[in-house]
Parts: structure tokens; C-alpha cells; sequence
């Protein structure tokens, strides 16, 4: 969860979830997160005004599953609350909303966020800037149909964060 064009999706931190858990629990506030991908143990606090929706563990708002620091706002919209703190591994996901490959399979370029391409590739460039910029749908769903689409038929493989 994270970059500026994080749509807070909560997927992420949802997946991320069976690799968290408390360690130990010293106040309502102050915690020890357990990171079991690293081993790590690192002491976490959960801000002020983040203390309430922490203190939610109602359906609504928590799932067991997800990491143990992730709130669900409203419906679609999730919340790291110890977002200052939180892990390395946390700060270094990127995620991407899709991963493009070359004909021979190589990773050439991402989207990330929801539409902003990261590529090196001169080919993959031109075929984004000619013809995938100018997608107008604002619906993700649509937008990513199209994208996909003309990607597909100039000849690069897709591959979905939702696959
Ligand atoms: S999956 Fe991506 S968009 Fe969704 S919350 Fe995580 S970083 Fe943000
Ligand atoms: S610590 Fe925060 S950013 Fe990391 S998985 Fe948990 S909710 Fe997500």
C-alpha cells in the first residue's frame, strides 16, 4: 500500500496478511509486528488518529486473514494503520496493474498504480504513447480491456494483477 498512485485497493495488504502477525501487544497502541517473510520483529506504533479504526475488529472493518494493522475504510477502500511505520518490505512494494513481456517472454515494461507505464523499451514506449495514452474510459475495467487489447495485437504479452 503506498505510491501516489495508490487507489488504497487494499490487495496488497491483504495478500501480504498471512506473512503478519502480532508478536506482542504492550498497550492499545503499541504493538511488536512480526514480518515472517524477513523474521523480523520491529516495535510499531499506531498513530492518534489512526488509534479508533485500529481498535475496529468488526467484520466491517477487519478480516483475521489480512495483515493485522489493515482496516477497511468503506467499501474498496482499505488503510494501513501504522502506515508511518511500517515494514521494509511493505515500503518497497510496488505493485502494478499490469506487466507487459516482449515475444520472447521478457518482462519489457509495468503499469503501475492504474495507468502510468514504467518501460525502457523504445517499442513498448511508442505503442503506450500512440495508442494507449489516449484511452479516455475512467472505469478501470474498461480502461484495462482496451490497454490490453492494443498491447496484445502489437504483438507484447499481458499479464493481469487480477490473473
Ligand atoms: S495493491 Fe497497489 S493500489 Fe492497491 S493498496 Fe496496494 S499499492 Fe495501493
Ligand atoms: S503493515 Fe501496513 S502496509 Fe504493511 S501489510 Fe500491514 S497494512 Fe499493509
Amino acid at each position: 500500500m503506498g505510491n501516489s498512485s495508490c487507489s488504497r485497493c487494499g490487495k496488497c495488504c491483504i495478500s501480504l496478511g498471512k506473512h503478519m502477525s502480532l508478536a506482542a501487544s504492550l498497550s492499545p497502541r503499541s504493538h511488536y509486528l512480526r514480518v515472517g517473510v524477513t523474521g523480523e520483529i520491529l516495535p510499531v506504533t499506531v498513530p492518534p488518529d489512526c488509534a479508533d479504526l485500529f481498535a475496529k475488529r468488526d467484520p466491517e472493518h477487519y478480516d483475521p486473514s489480512w495483515c493485522p494493522f489493515l482496516r477497511r475504510v468503506e467499501e474498496g477502500t482499505f488503510l494501513c494503520t501504522i502506515y508511518p511505520a511500517r515494514p521494509g518490505i511493505c515500503r518497497q512494494f510496488r505493485c502494478f496493474t499490469l506487466s507487459v513481456t516482449d515475444a520472447s517472454g521478457k518482462v519489457v515494461g509495468r503499469v503501475v498504480g492504474r495507468k502510468t507505464l514504467e518501460s525502457t523499451d523504445p517499442a513498448l514506449i511508442h505503442v503506450w504513447n500512440e495508442q494507449v495514452k489516449g484511452i479516455q474510459d475512467s472505469d478501470l475495467v474498461v480502461w484495462r480491456e482496451k490497454a490490453e487489447k492494443i498491447l496484445k495485437d502489437a504483438g507484447f504479452g499481458v499479464r493481469s494483477w487480477e490473473d
